[in-house]
């Protein structure tokens, strides 16, 4: 292999988070009986007309903004043309020559360091159908049938640069592009509902060489695992043709997951395959730069500058920073937190270990779960102010997150608070010396080894909520330690 240069390109397909589909009013959402989510513009009867969603043209700027692209002041829509059962039109809406955004570029971490990769284009597109097959796959089923409910959900598409040199920083990058349409909300990008996929084009080249080799597409990539394993595997596939001195034909391939092979779909097609044409029925949109400019700054503060500004701000590791860019809301959360209550490493540590433990077992995300910013906060504060120990805690937050009852209620109920009135543990102090006199007298003769005995005798009375600090000093003052 060390004589080969990798070469890898991507096509990432994002649904966009609108309530509505691109070119109709039927919602987007997941599921729902087959066919109930259509109307006859999605089903491409005759006569329809599709009126573009603005709010499908934002998000696709505001990704557009996210990956560095330029927006033109003019895109238009085409008529992509192929024949399949799950397009209803038989032909798609897409973009073709004068796409939404183009030239950006996004800088990720990977394995070998900071990578920049090219984004050559971002259009919008409308998604089809889905055949749902009576066996597990095409072939050997005996029909098939369609449901249209995902049909016209606006779609973007990110064609990268063929910047990519490995597998793994394929990967890298895909899980970093996710990171970022999820931070600034267009997409939700849950591979395992389709609502993020990718298409891989792979090549190798003789090392020093400049002229591309011939290039393979790789499809039904459906997860992060599968991106890489498909492309280790067409890697290793194009480099024992050539060193066979074999040809490697330019042509699609599907990624098998369950026998771990790429196998040859079709030859590739060109776009003059698709005779793309303009679409007639949408004119074409003039975009307001102001508006660009509007969303440019409302763009939140992307996961790689976050990463690198908390370590800085909050004095974190990149263990604990990357912990907590991997999703915006535990960042948010984080920064929230921290406003009010302000040992950083108290709570990161508290969000890494018991909050994620607690969640995790409850399977619930942070937005979805009762903890606040609010109960977080007052949970530290319980903690610091020594009214319950880092142990009772534990047990709070997991009542906080089953009940959304605010720490301090659950405190009262539990009857947790520790008890630190000196009067109190003086009291509990005096009762347990008197009860055992032979010990005590022990102890004032220099048997401070007892002191421990005494400390137990008055936990276990006060069911562990005496403040053991106390209790100690306490003890040690009457018997003259
Ligand atoms: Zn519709």
């Amino acid at each position: 292999m060390a004589q080969y240069e990798v070469v890898i390109g991507l096509e990432i397909h994002a649904e966009l988070l609108t309530k509505t589909k691109i070119f109709c009013a039927c919602t987007t959402a997941f599921g729902g009986h087959a066919n109930s989510h259509c109307c006859p513009v999605c089903l491409g009867l005759p006569g329809a007309l599709p009126v573009l969603n603005e709010k499908a043209v934002e998000y696709g700027i505001k990704a557009g903004l996210a990956l560095d692209c330029r927006i033109p002041e003019r895109c238009k829509f085409d008529r992509k043309n192929y024949f399949y059962p799950d397009l209803p039109k038989a032909y798609q809406i897409s973009q073709y020559d004068e796409p939404l955004c183009l030239g950006g570029s996004v800088t990720c971490e990977t394995e070998t360091g900071l990578q920049t990769i090219g984004v050559t284009r971002v259009h919008l597109e409308e998604e089809a159908g889905k055949s749902v097959h009576s066996g597990d796959n095409i072939l050997g089923s005996e029909y098939s049938s369609m449901d249209y409910n995902r049909a016209g959900i606006p779609l973007i598409e990110i064609v990268t640069e063929p910047d990519l040199r490995s597998p793994q920083d394929a990967k890298a990058f895909l899980e970093h592009l996710k990171r970022v349409l999820q931070y600034i909300e267009v997409s939700d990008c849950k591979m395992e509902e389709g609502s993020l996929r990718c298409d891989a084009n792979v090549s190798l080249r003789p090392l020093g060489v400049q002229e591309l080799g011939t290039k393979v597409e790789i499809k039904n990539l459906n997860s992060f695992r599968s991106v890489e394993r498909a492309l280790q595997h067409e890697v290793t596939r194009q480099s024992q043709l050539y060193e066979a001195k074999q040809q490697v034909e330019q042509e699609t391939r599907a990624w098998d997951e369950a026998r771990g092979v790429t196998v040859s779909m079709r030859s590739k097609e060109e776009s003059h395959d698709y005779r793309y044409f303009p679409e007639p029925d949408i004119p074409p949109v003039h975009i307001n730069s102001l508006w660009v400019e509007d969303l440019r700054s409302g763009l939140p503060e992307l996961p790689l500058s976050r990463k690198e500004r908390l370590q800085r701000q909050y004095g974190l590791t990149t263990y604990e920073a990357e912990f907590l860019v991997s999703q915006r809301s535990w960042s948010d959360f984080f920064e929230a937190v921290v406003q009010e209550f302000d040992q950083e490493k108290m709570v990161v540590n508290w969000l890494m270990g018991d909050v994620s433990r607690v969640l995790n077992a409850r399977e619930e995300t942070l937005p979805q779960s009762q903890l606040d910013v609010s109960g977080l906060v007052e949970l530290l504060r319980l903690i610091d102010t020594g009214t319950i120990s880092g142990s009772q805690a534990k047990a709070v937050l997991e009542a906080v997150c089953a009940t959304g009852q605010p720490p301090a209620d659950v405190v009262q109920t539990l009857g947790m608070q520790q008890i630190s009135d000196e009067d109190q543990l003086a009291a509990m102090v005096d009762a347990v010396i008197a009860q055992y006199p032979g010990e005590a007298q022990r102890c004032r003769e220099g048997d401070a080894k007892l002191i421990g005995f005494f400390v137990g005798q008055i936990m276990k009375g006060s069911q562990g909520k005496a403040n053991p600090k106390m209790v100690n000093e306490l003890l040690r003052k009457k018997l003259k330690l």
